[in-house]
């Protein structure tokens, strides 16, 4: 992340002397500038330059001790003006110690958001920000604040949405905790003060957060709101730029966490809102206890810090009321959500001399049944033995304890899942008013964030995969495909390097010899285990420079945001992710209105895609949101965690580092600041100014072209001419517009 300006060619000389504004030795030591100087630990300290000898130089630290430091150990700091600067790319020196020292001053005055080039940093405040209301959205709307905020993100893309009848993307990313979901909801926020027609639908849009939230995020070790869903919600406008419907997509909701959570992590919110705050009828109808009483729920952590279940609850019953989600459904839901918690404390006991097991008759298989709407006898059944396809005679095969555990645990999580899909379902239903045009949608996503903890199965895979392929984008965005139109069209450029994620990737999405791929085979295929896939990845992929094969089944992968290892214990079972076809059985033959309909679209889905596999199914969903991505103008947030405590005013300096380093901020700014965000090909800027020029512009438009550029006395620096197309620095056709407009 070093900064070419200041690399010096001379090694004897301090890196700092070579740079962009000062190439005076003695101008440095007459001001005794400041510079930033690297401790041991890798911190930086500030300081003034005293004196200088060959390769030596003498710093005044801010406790008043001088230090005697090789020179080459000196980066320079910028001056105080620049001191918290809105945008990065105003600062003079572009370093590591001054972005981080930027960014914590404006963390300490409140100041959250700031530009690095066309990126906006979000530091979570973890806290409330006095940012945030009509206030503010009528200010940005109306261009009297122009500092960083996501208000002004989403006004960016309203405005170029309208202008180029272009579907553009707010594309929100960083690790998990960092804000994302807090981010996209404050970019709705913006979207919905836009209005809609009669129909109120810009109402409804804040209130899918909450029920989206209430269903699919869960408090995790590294954040008490995660989201364990990808999400891209996209707001659709009419000619008037009114709001005319919306459309969310999920991704892969991590179901594992319905029967079970880490230490010191909790299920979905939905169930202790639930449990907390349903009136009394509701509880009576459903049986319900307290979240205590579920072996589901009560396995570790049961609340959250600062957050009233039940008051949650009235929320959500607003929001799903606003989303016009009938009563009557309601009650559909909260029954699943119940069946699901009564599921997990159905017990079985040992029968007999080969450890087979019988459901144990009480009150959560009465409950769970009636809660479906099937017979306790068909549960009971269903949970304990298995039929046999390959016998003729389809004979039912008892199971073993953990078998029959597996079984219940699966139609919870299939439920669960299910439940989640149809909410979805039914709030699209909502939203959908009427044509949507392509061309006037901005989409907003909010996936996973990056995450490693102390064990990473699939769950883990699945979403560093996902985050990887936006990583992917983010990278060809913003660093690739300028520098190489650069390099194409012949322009005189420096390259920026910087670190592509493609190999990363390609272990991933290799055909046939990929992760995805291997696991795939490996889930379809009989007498397979960890071991065996473990052993196939190694063999394909064991030259791949970011895969490391360790002990057992374990592998490591060098992630752009870090390395994790991978435990694939439950790998092949996760990803097959295959229901019992006698639970399939039971669920339709139930009256449950719900359980009926999600055994139905679970067949009607299987016999389109008998094959496919969990992660065969997520990247063919992500390689479609990629395509989506392509046709659209990309707005970049990224989210930075200041401290792993979740606590305000803690700017943990090394972790915002590694995160500014993950996505190559430094190389993004530097990029924007020396590149030519303006570009027209020499037809277009003929065209457009040519009547500027004395020259013909038919017959010669390059020399008509270049006459008009000198004429206005635009500096060569500030133009470049490729093959193709004229580039310029910001602003620098301002003036050309203005004559073109007086003529
Ligand atoms: P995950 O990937 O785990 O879903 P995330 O990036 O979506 O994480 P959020 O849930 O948006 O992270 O943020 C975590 C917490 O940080 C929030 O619950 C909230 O307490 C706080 N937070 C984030 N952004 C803001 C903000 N702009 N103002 C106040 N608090 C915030
Ligand atoms: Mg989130």
């Amino acid at each position: 992340l070093e900064d070419k300006q200041s690399v010096s060619s001379s090694a004897s000389l301090p890196r700092f002397l070579n740079s962009d504004l000062n190439d005076n030795f003695d101008y440095f030591i007459k001001k005794k500038l400041r510079v930033w100087r690297q401790l041991q630990n890798g911190q930086w300290e500030s300081g003034h330059i005293q004196s200088i000898s060959t390769e030596m130089a003498s710093v005044l630290l801010k406790n008043g001790s001088v230090v005697t430091v090789s020179a080459e150990d000196l980066l320079p700091a910028n001056p105080d003006v620049l001191e918290g600067v809105d945008d990065l790319m105003e600062l003079s020196y572009l370093n590591e110690p001054s972005v981080l020292y930027n960014l914590e001053y404006r963390y300490s005055h409140d100041l959250i958001y700031s530009m690095s080039g066309p990126v906006l940093i979000a530091t979570n405040p973890f806290k409330n920000v006095e940012l945030y209301g009509n206030d503010y959205v009528t200010a940005y709307r109306q261009k009297l604040l122009d500092s960083p905020h996501v208000y002004s993100v989403a006004n960016t893309a309203y405005n170029e949405m309208m202008r180029d009848g272009i579907n553009q993307a707010i594309i929100i990313s960083g690790e998990s905790g960092s804000g994302k979901t807090e981010t996209a909801n404050v970019a709705l926020q913006y979207l919905e003060s836009l209005g809609g027609g009669n129909d109120g639908i810009e109402l409804q849009l804040m209130q899918t957060s909450h029920v989206l939230e209430a269903f699919g995020n869960a408090k995790t070790s590294l954040n008490d709101n995660s989201s364990r869903f990808g999400k891209s919600i996209a707001v659709y406008f009419n000619d008037a730029g009114n709001i005319c419907g919306a459309k969310i997509q999920t991704f892969l909701l991590e179901k594992s966490r319905v029967v079970h959570q880490a230490r010191g992590e909790r299920s979905y919110h939905i169930f202790y809102q639930l449990c907390a705050g349903a009136p009394s009828a509701l509880k009576e109808k459903l049986n319900l206890k307290a979240a205590s009483e579920y072996k589901y729920l009560n396995q570790s952590c049961l609340g959250v810090n600062n957050v009233d279940d039940a008051q949650m609850f009235q929320i959500l019953l607003k929001a799903l009321s606003t989303l016009s989600i009938s009563k009557e459904d309601q009650e559909h839901v909260f029954e699943v959500v119940a069946a699901v918690l009564w599921l997990g404390n159905i017990s079985f006991q040992v029968i007999g001399n080969e450890n087979h097991v019988e459901v144990v008759a009480d009150e959560a298989l009465s409950t769970a049944a009636s809660l479906i709407g099937c017979r306790c006898e068909d549960l009971m059944l269903a949970l304990s033995t298995s039929k046999s396809h390959t016998e003729k005679d389809n004979v039912a095969k008892n199971l073993i304890l953990q078998q029959a555990i597996d079984k219940r645990d699966e139609l919870a999580k299939f439920v669960y899942a299910s439940l989640f899909n149809w909410l979805v379902y039914k709030i699209n239903g909502s939203m959908e008013k009427g044509e949507l045009q392509d061309g006037r949608s901005i989409s907003i996503l909010d996936i996973y964030g990056f995450e490693s903890v102390q064990k990473n199965s699939l769950e883990q895979l699945f979403i560093n995969y996902a985050s990887e392929r936006l990583h992917q984008h983010f990278i060809r965005h913003l660093l690739k495909l300028q520098q190489e139109e650069y390099d194409l069209d012949g322009i005189d450029w420096t390259n920026v390097e910087y670190r592509d994620n493609k190999d990363c990737l390609d272990l991933f999405e290799k055909r046939q010899t990929g992760l995805i791929s291997l696991l795939g085979e490996e889930s379809r295929l009989s007498k397979t285990s960890n071991l065996t896939f473990a052993e196939k990845l190694n063999q394909h992929c064991k030259t791949n420079p970011c895969f490391n094969r360790e002990q057992g089944g374990a592998f490591t992968i060098r992630h752009y945001a870090g390395e994790v290892q991978y435990n694939s214990i439950d790998f092949l079972e996760k990803n097959r992710d295959s229901l019992h076809s006698d639970i399939t059985g039971l669920l339709l033959s139930c009256s449950g209105q719900l359980p009926h309909l999600f055994a139905s679209n679970h067949v009607d889905d299987t016999s389109v895609f008998p094959q496919r596999s969990v992660g065969t199914k997520l990247k063919a969903h992500l390689f479609k949101l990629m395509h989506q991505l392509e046709n659209s103008t990309p707005h970049f947030i990224l989210c930075i965690k200041p401290n792993r405590k979740q606590i305000p005013g803690m700017f943990e300096k090394e972790l915002v580092l590694k995160q500014l380093r993950c996505c190559e901020i430094l190389q993004v700014v530097r990029i924007s600041r020396s590149g030519y965000p303006t570009r027209l090909t020499h037809q277009e800027f003929a065209e457009r100014y040519g009547i500027l020029s004395k020259f013909d512009i038919i017959q010669d438009p390059l020399s008509a072209s270049v006459s008009v550029l000198q004429q206005f006395g635009i500096q060569p620096e500030m133009y470049q001419v490729g093959y193709t197309r004229l580039y310029f620095r910001t602003g620098q056709n301002d003036a050309l517009e203005e004559a073109r407009k007086q003529v």
